[in-house]
């Protein structure tokens, strides 16, 4: 039987297997369950929900909006304050956010469900083709964002409205960033991260140029002297490396790469998979790399991370959802080096770690686990080339309070700045907070003073 093949191969599962595999992992409720939803919310007066959204998305408004029969309003609510509200309804971990701060979240009751009841409204709204804002008279200023991720997007938009014209210059051949390229298939089914760039450019005034790197097609210094000002929205494009033996390996894979040609494969049984896998690391990408080469169709994958599960940077829930897949996950295990046979993967050869005065350290006793396929799932690094004399912190752009850089004129936000939290909904709320901060200063008719020492 095909699927105990060893070695990676495509077509491991039925087509009937693979769509019920990737569908929607929370479908949208119906109104009639939305309004039950609602229904359960106290519409708390100091709303710790509102407080715990990076967005500040008035959640008990929005929610009160769809118990009184209002979707579209409730959408307008949510899309005041982050204009992705709808990829965010989809990937937002609220059981860290909104959910855990619920007053409802108790030993005895669940959270309101506020995620399924913000998709449930904004998807009534873009399905509707309802658009909410028109652009304030052109103020003749051009601003340059660069990346069309969620920070970007975000930030253009924002900026659009206020009556400025963007051009927005991304290095790949879609918008959307890791909407597009990184968010697990069964969180944004049906091409839905398209559906909302189209959304968030049809207010006008953002012209997207594909194919642009910046520090191969052009340089910050370009940009700053053709444009009143400079948003960076790059995210972080490089990958920290292994550094054992037998990193080079035919079948040795970064999970992000992986995880991309899977969300842009035509056919899910076009993407090849091993019969073992391992993934390497201990965040959500880790757990998106092993969660999805299960859904593939591969046997046994087993996530390797070097430190405790209380360590992980996935969420209870994600790990929950990863091991009710079927996914092995296994703590306190390092690579040591990557074993082969005929010049392709075999195994891996693990070595424990423990704590020790606070530092991590490796214990000498080691294993072995069989694999044909290891993903690379170890962060994400920044990638510098093209920014000048930018000041950085701890290898990424440092920022002031508004979003500003070391450079006049030249705002940044999303996962490429210092002292983020690396999620979508972050990304959004310090993207249009920037625009803000360009927007006050291009109408004091000034540019700021060096704001980052
Ligand atoms: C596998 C994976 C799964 C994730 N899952 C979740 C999740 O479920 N929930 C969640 O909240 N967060 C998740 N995240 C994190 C989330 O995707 C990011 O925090 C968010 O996308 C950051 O947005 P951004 O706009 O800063 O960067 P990005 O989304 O990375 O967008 C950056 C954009 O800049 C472009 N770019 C980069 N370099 C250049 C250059 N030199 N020139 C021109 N363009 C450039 C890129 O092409 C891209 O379009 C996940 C991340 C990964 C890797
Ligand atoms: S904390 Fe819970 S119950 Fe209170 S307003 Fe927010 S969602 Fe409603």
């Amino acid at each position: 039987m095909e699927r105990l093949e060893t070695g990676i191969h495509s077509g491991r599962l039925s087509t009937a297997e693979y769509e019920a595999n990737f569908s929607d992992l929370h479908p949208r409720l119906d109104k009639h369950e939305a309004l039950v939803a609602a229904d359960r919310c106290y519409f708390c007066y100091d709303a710790p929900c509102m407080t715990a959204c990076p967005t500040s998305i008035d959640i008990p408004l929005f929610i009160r909006q769809i118990a009184t029969g209002n979707p579209i309003g409730s959408a307008k609510t949510i899309f005041d304050q982050n204009i992705l509200g709808g990829m965010c309804a989809r990937v937002c971990p609220t059981e860290e956010l909104c959910e855990q701060a619920c007053v409802r979240n108790t030993a005895e009751e669940k959270p309101v469900e506020i995620g399924r009841l913000q998709r449930y409204a904004t998807d009534t709204a873009i399905q509707a083709g309802r658009q909410f804002y028109e652009r304030a008279a052109s103020t003749g200023k051009k601003i340059a964002v660069v990346g069309a991720g969620p920070a970007g997007l975000a930030a253009a938009h924002r900026l659009a409205v206020k009556g400025h014209d963007v051009a927005i210059y991304d290095s790949k051949s879609k918008s959307g960033g890791l909407n597009e390229y990184g968010i697990a298939t069964y969180k944004a089914v049906d091409d839905f991260a398209q559906k909302e760039v189209d959304y968030v450019l049809s207010i006008g005034g953002i012209e997207v140029r594909h194919g642009q790197q910046l520090g191969r097609d052009f340089s910050l210094a370009d940009l700053q002297s053709k444009y009143d000002a400079v948003f960076l929205g790059i995210g972080l494009a490089g990958v920290n490396a292994l550094r054992v033996d037998g990193e080079n390996l035919p079948g040795v894979d970064d999970a992000v790469d992986f995880i991309a040609g899977l969300r842009q494969a035509a056919n899910k049984a076009d993407v090849a998979i091993g019969r073992r896998v391992v993934v390497l690391g201990g965040g959500m990408t880790a757990i998106d790399a092993a969660v999805q080469a299960k859904l593939l169709g591969a046997e046994e994958v087993t996530i390797c991370y070097r430190r405790g599960k209380e360590h992980m940077n996935a969420s209870e829930f994600e790990q929950d959802l990863a091991t009710s897949k079927g996914v092995i996950i296994r703590h306190w295990l390092a690579p040591k080096s990557i074993l082969s046979q005929d010049g392709k993967v075999a195994a891996i050869e693990v070595e424990y770690t423990k704590l020790a005065n606070g530092r991590l350290v490796t214990t000498g006793e080691t294993g072995v686990i069989a694999a044909d396929q290891i993903f690379k799932a170890i962060g994400q690094t920044f990638e510098t080339s093209g920014l000048g004399s930018l000041r950085m912190e701890s290898g990424r752009i440092a920022i002031d309070g508004e979003g500003r850089t070391s450079l006049d004129g030249v705002w940044a936000g999303g996962d490429c700045v210092f002292g983020g939290d690396d999620l979508t909904v972050s990304a959004v709320a310090q993207g249009r907070d920037a625009a803000e901060s360009i927007n006050r200063t291009l109408a004091a008719g000034a540019q700021p003073a060096v704001a980052v020492a």
